[in-house]
């Protein structure tokens, strides 16, 4: 379909008269917009729009349906695929005006957020009424509930509280064709039929707008207790996950491995203070989370002092104060500071057995030094939740890194370890031609079916995900 550019700015212009904040074009449009974390060449949208009401956004669809033109959700613009990335022609529509926390209700233990609320801010909110939001990541401070909502997010606590989608009761969407979508539930119960809110939890901008959220909250630990530990060898980490899972069961809310070449990199370059006197084989941080104030710490240390003891940990430092907490976090958070160190970087973020993770990072390392011998990397990841993520850097082809050729190798070692070549960041734009790895032909069809039914024009973030959305009539 051809669309005539100078009537679809009219239309645009006309039907948001009333609010001078709603549209930006060509140079007004801010320079962030246009593009996300991933850093792709910029592409500036034809417009930007900045909705502050649901009916807005239905209106804005609604419009942009019946022109054919392509719509790029976007949040906090953290993303590390693509996804919020603007194709051309686009309106890039940013939530930064659906911002703030509804409602909380603090007896039920649920929460009400527009879309385009921080995470961080979420976290604040369930915090000053005695409550947690368990949902976490290095980003907090920038990426979006709805961004969150959209990747299916999943960060350090994991291990214990699921994914964003096990955060989520309810949603308010805007679909392709400007109707809106309620399904605000706020039942734990609720077995009627498809659960839809699923559809749109990781669909990452292709089948519609995400407003409102109803969030579910969990108690605040009454105890939080951060640990570090070196061991001896890579090898040890799985032992080690396993040994403190049998011994303080959903307590342990993070497991956080690095591997050495990882913490040499950000204890030489990003300037973290190691705690430990010597270099180690790996490293694990670690947290607890428990609601006995006399006993946690006690569990905890026991726990430790057995592991030390039989040989699966060589050192452990446990924080004793909040800055020591935050020292402890800001080792393994550093990596959002290594493309500003390191230059061009490749990263990974992949999911493989956790049995396997060690032997997967071997694999690809020596695939990797064996055409590149300078190639440097770094490992890490949240193991408890088999998420692996590795940073690959090519010195001597400097900045023109043969990103294929290296993707080819990471993800062929994937698909050996029978991994997901995703973990936590979604496909996007720059994961699309290796979703087959992951995903059966069957499925694939299945879900361009849901995009042809709810997005029957196309014009939902288009070009991400999928290479190319096939139409009804093409889906076998
Ligand atoms: C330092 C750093 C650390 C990170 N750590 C983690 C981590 O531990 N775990 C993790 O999972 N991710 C992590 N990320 C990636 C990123 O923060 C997450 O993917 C986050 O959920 C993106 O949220 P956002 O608001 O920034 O979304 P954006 O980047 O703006 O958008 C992401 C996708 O969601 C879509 N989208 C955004 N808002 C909406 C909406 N309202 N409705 C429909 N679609 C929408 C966009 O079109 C795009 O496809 C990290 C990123 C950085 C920079």
């Amino acid at each position: 379909m051809t669309r005539d550019i100078s009537q679809v700015v009219e239309k645009l212009r006309t039907a948001f008269a009333d609010d001078d904040a709603m549209l930006r074009w060509g140079a007004d449009i801010p320079v962030k917009h246009c593009s996300d974390w991933t850093r792709l060449p910029p592409v500036i949208p034809l417009a930007l729009a900045r909705p502050r009401t649901t009916e807005q956004v239905s209106r804005l669809l609604g419009l942009c349906h019946e022109t054919g033109t392509p719509v790029v959700p976007q949040g906090g613009l953290t993303g590390l695929v693509g996804g919020a990335h603007p194709v051309e022609g686009c309106v890039a529509i940013s939530m930064e005006r659906m911002s703030g926390v509804e409602e909380i209700d603090a007896a039920a233990g649920t929460m009400t957020v527009l879309a385009g609320t921080p995470l961080e801010q979420a976290q604040a909110a369930a915090d000053a009424v005695g409550l947690m939001f368990p949902l976490d990541l290095g980003a907090r401070g920038s990426c979006t509930i709805g961004g969150n909502v959209a990747t299916n997010a999943g960060g350090n606590r994991v291990i214990a509280y699921g994914p964003t989608r096990n955060q989520v009761l309810g949603l308010e969407v805007v679909l392709a064709d400007g109707s809106v979508l309620q399904s605000m539930n706020r039942l734990i119960k609720d077995n009627t039929g498809y659960d839809l809110k699923h559809l749109f939890i990781g669909s990452e901008g292709t089948l519609g707008i995400i407003t409102r959220a109803i969030l579910s909250l969990r108690p605040q630990p009454a105890t939080t207790i951060t640990a570090l530990c070196a061991l001896p060898s890579a090898e040890a980490l799985v032992p080690s996950l396993a040994a403190l899972r049998s011994r303080i069961g959903p307590s342990l809310s993070a497991f956080e491995a690095m591997w050495p070449d990882f913490w040499q990199v950000i204890v030489a370059q990003a300037g973290r203070k190691s705690p430990f006197a010597r270099a180690h084989g790996a490293y694990a941080l670690i947290e607890m989370s428990g609601f006995d104030c006399e006993r946690d710490e006690d569990r905890l240390q026991i726990a430790l002092s057995d592991m030390l003891e039989a040989g699966l940990l060589s050192d452990v430092v446990v924080a004793q104060t909040s800055r020591e907490t935050g020292d402890f976090w800001g080792i393994r958070e550093a990596v959002g500071e290594l493309r500003s160190l390191m230059g061009s970087l490749i990263s990974f973020d992949v999911s493989i057995p956790a049995q396997s993770a060690d032997a997967f990072v071997a694999t690809a390392v020596a695939a990797l030094e064996k055409r590149w011998p300078d190639a440097t990397h770094l490992a890490y990841g949240h193991l408890g939740d088999n998420n692996i993520h590795i940073i690959v850097r090519v010195p001597s082809a400097f900045d023109e890194q043969p990103k294929d050729l290296i993707n080819e190798i990471v993800y062929d070692a994937v698909a050996r370890f029978r991994g997901s070549v995703s973990a936590e960041h979604g496909i996007g734009l720059t994961k699309k031609g290796f979703l087959h790895l992951s995903r059966s032909p069957i499925e694939i069809a299945t879900m361009q079916a849901v995009k042809a039914t709810l997005d029957p024009r196309g014009i939902m973030n288009p070009g991400k995900l999928f290479d190319r959305r096939l139409s009804r009539e093409e889906i076998p």
